[in-house]
């Protein structure tokens, strides 16, 4: 039978939960969400929140879209499920990687390999791009470098790239190949007297020394989502996505974009990658692909990379890697439906029509005693609260300001992601202005209840 309130393992539920405490999640009460319309979704007692995470940065067209449940009936009833191994595939994985290939336009890129995460679409970068350069006779260019800050996944690998400590401890890793260089977080980090283009220069540099550090031969490729999510909601420094790649491309390094958050209109351009004249080798694509309806995940990469890896010539046999769901046909068609509505509905007008009430709104309340810094830009925010306005006064963990920040707004009618002090929004692409003063509101009310609170 299905859980019920009053079941005495309501609490202690079955289920070990991700990205929690282990077995605390018996202790605590979990949110049941049962149902979804718009930008908002319901809990099992039928209360109704404003979803400002659009589920966990991915339902970007809200929560009931009749035509990607008709996209997925449809393929469900003609063909619910083919491989794509061996040379045998399906319409709609062949149509979505043409489709995609088609709308990535930063950059000419050569064909998509899908898969079911984000955390599988990095994964799958490091073994491309290792295949790659073993097939190009350089097997010791081998080692990868991400961000401190930076989310990249759950994987044994991309939790390695992940730049999050957290994620780290007691896995024993990162990987001995993966190497962490500076978060660009300027308020977090400038020099005193520091401008966004120095500190980009500065962070360029340390790049570049940990590359001549390590030697230029043995580093294969750089990783960097275009604004960092996880992280913190990160936008990058003025002119540091310039002299980063400059320096990537002096060293022969591959630079991989790590788009799952970014695509597809969150900055207010269809990639992230456009917004910051990102030329990447590879991408990485999920969440908004299928607007979070179905797993899927996809790298796109380079003419350079396909066609060595797609060589007869290269002695290597085949890129032995993949999913049984690879290119899964109801996740492809749903996928294709989400990118047609993206186009039809002009998704990124939309999202430049709407960005600046909600930035322009979110950020009137810097001034906050408690808030250090408001960030974002698009449809993507993040909110950091610290003492006396500095980041280096951090509040006391156990005051827990994040965590009554974000239960004043649940309570409130509004989900909101909070880790530790920081608070992130990522509402789905389909917000409304009234939404959208909606969340402002109750954004403000539990400010204020958390200002009082920080004084009490
Ligand atoms: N990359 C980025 C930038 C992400 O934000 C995430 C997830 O939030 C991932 C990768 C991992 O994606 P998934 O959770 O689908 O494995």
């Amino acid at each position: 039978a299905s859980v019920q309130k009053d079941d005495p393992g309501f609490k202690g539920h079955d289920m070990l939960a991700p990205f929690t405490a282990g077995w605390q999640t018996t202790d605590v009460h979990p949110l049941i969400i049962e149902k979804s319309e718009g930008s908002y979704v319901y809990d099992i007692d039928g209360k109704k929140y404003l979803d400002s995470l659009a589920g966990l940065w991915c339902t970007s067209l809200g929560g009931n879209e009749p035509r990607l449940v008709a996209a997925a009936t449809s393929q469900l009833n003609t063909l619910p499920f083919y491989h794509s191994f061996w040379n045998r595939t399906t319409r709609p994985s062949l149509d979505l990687a043409k489709e995609l290939l088609e709308m990535f336009t930063a950059r000419k890129m050569g064909k998509v390999f899908f898969v079911n995460s984000g955390s599988e679409a990095n994964d799958t970068q490091v073994k491309l791009v290792w295949y790659y350069n073993n097939a190009l006779g350089r097997p010791n260019k081998k080692k990868f470098i991400a961000r401190s800050k930076a989310y990249h996944g759950s994987t044994l690998i991309s939790a390695s790239l992940t730049g999050l400590p957290a994620l780290h401890q007691k896995f024993d890793i990162p990987a001995p190949f993966v190497l962490h260089t500076d978060c660009p977080h300027y308020w977090r980090y400038h020099l005193p007297g520091e401008t966004e283009e120095e500190f980009s220069t500065r962070l360029a540099k340390n790049l570049e020394d940990l590359i001549l550090k390590e030697g230029p031969e043995t580093i294969a490729a750089f990783i960097a989502e275009p604004v960092m999510g996880a992280g913190g909601v990160i936008p990058p420094p003025a002119t540091y996505f310039e002299k980063i790649q400059a320096v990537v491309k002096k060293y022969d390094i591959l630079f991989i974009a790590d788009e799952v958050i970014c695509a597809f209109g969150r900055l207010g351009t269809m990639f992230g990658c456009d917004k910051y004249n990102i030329k990447p080798d590879l991408v990485s694509l999920a969440k908004a692909l299928s607007s979070g309806y179905m797993p899927i995940g996809a790298v796109i990469v380079s003419p350079e990379i396909s066609d060595v890896v797609h060589s007869q010539s290269n002695k290597l046999g085949s890129f032995a890697h993949g999913f049984t769901y690879s290119g899964h046909p109801v996740s492809c068609a749903v996928a294709i439906e989400t990118l047609k509505i993206y186009k039809e509905r002009n998704i990124v007008d939309k999202v430049n029509s709407i960005s600046s009430r909600f930035q322009d709104g979110l950020k009137a309340f810097s001034d906050s005693p408690i808030v250090g810094e408001i960030r974002g830009t698009g449809l993507i925010l993040g909110t950091e609260f610290v003492d006396n306005k500095s980041p280096n006064d951090p509040f006391p963990p156990e005051w827990g300001v994040g965590a009554y920040f974000g239960a004043e707004c649940q309570k409130n009618g509004m989900l909101v992601r909070v880790a530790g002090d920081t608070i992130m929004m990522s509402p789905p692409f389909i917000i409304s202005p009234q939404e959208v003063d909606e969340l402002i509101s109750i954004y403000g009310n539990a400010l204020k209840a958390t200002e009082e609170r920080v004084k009490e």
